[in-house]
């Protein structure tokens, strides 16, 4: 069987391990901190592979941005990322075969082939963070879009009427709605808004100042205002899925993210099934989590 030394270089770590063609982890998960500067980035990629060159067969690399077609380069870096890190040609850090792919690719892929949606045919993956990231497994190939961009879904417009400016500068971005900053937005909105913020908790706060994080803890004291600024955000994540589940016909959604152990999975299934006009989904919470981008990378290469 081959092997592939997976490498997921994230803003503040990078992450890697050796892996079957089965997804499993042969070696010791280890992790060094991002260089700051590309140079740097270079050459500790370098060092990495030549540690487990005479164990492996192909390089598997997982990165933020836009990757190229021919999956040497990565073409637009997010802002986490050193200046010149899209002038690098990873291909060239070793005589062996390397592989890179976007993180969302390579964490949806992850899932389909070893993950959650094991065994499923199209998988659509919702990575709910700070913003929302996303990928599709259509027919067993990764669905990439014509320059290797597609599903931007946080990018999705779910208002027509300018209601909720971005951090990208537009309104109403899907993850302006449904993602942990959505969250965050809605509690915000909802203090001014709900009755029920009176006799919450958070009462004292200024609706400024209430964060993502008092609202989980809410939900966790079963707090009315929260409960109910949930609610909302959970309908808002349904909004985007249906959307995207009669778009991709999906036999699998895998919800993954720092907000994902927050997301009740059989209501939202319930919920999707209930209004889409395509065939029933399953609702699944990721499996791979943290090693999702380098499983996926490292997977990839194999190919
Ligand atoms: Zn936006």
């Amino acid at each position: 069987m081959k092997k592939a030394l997976g490498i997921d270089i994230g803003g503040t770590k990078i992450l890697y391990a050796v892996l079957d063609e089965n997804g499993n982890i042969l070696s010791e998960i280890k992790k060094t901190k991002t260089p700051k500067t590309s140079e740097e980035i270079v050459d500790t990629l370098k060092s990495i592979i030549q540690e487990y060159d005479n164990e492996i067969d192909v390089v598997g690399l997982s990165s933020a941005g836009a990757v190229n077609l021919e999956n040497t380069m990565v073409l637009s870096s997010t802002p986490n990322l050193p200046k010149g890190y899209n002038t690098i040609d990873f291909s060239t850090l070793s005589d062996k075969k390397v592989f890179v792919e976007n993180d969302a690719n390579c964490a949806v892929w992850a899932e389909y082939k070893s993950g959650a949606a094991k065994g499923f045919n199209t998988v659509l993956m919702a990575t709910i963070g700070t913003g929302i990231g996303g990928g599709v497994v259509s027919d067993g190939r990764l669905f990439r879009g014509s320059m290797g961009n597609a599903l931007e879904v946080g990018s999705l417009k779910i208002f027509a009427d300018k209601r909720r400016k971005c951090t990208c500068g537009r309104y109403d971005c899907w993850e302006s709605y449904a993602s942990g900053t959505g969250l965050k937005n809605c509690a915000q909105e909802g203090a001014k808004e709900y009755p029920e913020f009176e006799t919450s908790f958070l009462k004292h706060k200024k609706p400024e100042e209430i964060t993502t994080y008092d609202i989980t803890e809410g939900v966790e004291k079963k707090d009315e205002f929260c409960l109910k600024v949930f609610e909302q955000w959970q309908y808002y994540m349904f909004v985007g899925l249906v959307s995207l589940t009669d778009i991709f016909n999906p036999d699998c959604i895998v919800i993954s993210g720092g907000m994902c152990e927050f997301v009740d999975t059989q209501k939202l299934e319930d919920m999707i099934n209930a209004e889409s006009v395509v065939t029933p989904v399953k609702v699944k919470s990721a499996l791979t989590k943290n090693n999702a981008g380098m499983i996926g990378a490292g997977l990839l290469a194999l190919m």
